[in-house]
């Protein structure tokens, strides 16, 4: 089977991990957890201060961003072996256009919050795939978070970890793959389309619920 398509998380994968999340919610006040669910939970004049504090986080660290080592050059190994290359994230897609006009960068779909549901919601990736036109079994989902892993697991693609995150332990079990390097992404195409990594195999509710009440509450 021939991995069509490559879908990347923004921060901590395609950029070096730049969102300060203890400091966001130190900021926003009041609340714990993962950063976009606890705002729902605020009433609207809270919750549109606190969409403030978020996307001046954002847009700094999009115009601040530096990419992670060997990500030009693995998009570009990617594009030369003809697979289509996607971004999702529960960032906002300003920042997404800020990341790729500060690096030269160029996706074939790009998913943000704006356009539904968030990761750990399978949405992101069944979005990307219906706009790549790919079914979510030829693609990986690379991402540094166990959010990354779960949406694309429920999806029913490949969930890759990067290792960016000093907490990757805790969910790699989420993982099909796990990669030190961005520049070893190479290795998990070969070990997929060879047969060598296990199929894909999508994760109920309550298995992936688990995993969602054991995270540490990263993850604007
Ligand atoms: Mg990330």
């Amino acid at each position: 089977m021939k991995v069509a398509g490559v879908i990347f998380d923004l921060d901590g994968t395609i950029t070096q991990p730049c969102l300060d999340f203890d400091q966001i919610r130190a900021d926003i006040g009041a609340i714990q957890g993962p950063i976009l669910e606890a705002m729902e939970t605020l009433a609207a004049p809270q919750r549109r201060r606190a969409e403030e504090i978020l996307q001046r986080h954002e847009l700094w660290a999009a115009e601040n961003s530096q990419l992670n080592p060997g990500a030009g050059e693995t998009f570009a190994r990617l594009r030369g072996e003809a697979r289509f290359l996607a971004v999702i994230t529960r960032n906002r897609r300003d920042s997404v256009e800020r990341v790729c006009r500060r690096h030269e960068l160029s996706f074939d779909a790009v998913v943000t919050r704006e356009d539904g549901p968030v990761k750990p919601d399978p949405f992101p990736v069944l979005e990307a795939c219906r706009r790549l036109k790919l079914a979510p079994g030829e693609c990986l989902v690379v991402g540094d978070y166990l959010f990354d892993l779960l949406s694309a697991r429920r999806a029913g693609a490949w969930a890759v970890l990067l290792t960016s995150q000093p907490s990757w332990q805790q969910y790699r079990q989420e993982a099909h793959c796990v990669i030190e390097r961005l520049a070893d992404l190479h290795q998990v195409i070969a070990g997929v389309e060879s047969g060598q990594v296990a199929p894909v195999r999508a994760v109920g509710g309550d298995e992936a619920g688990e995993s969602f009440a054991e995270a540490d509450g990263q993850g604007a």
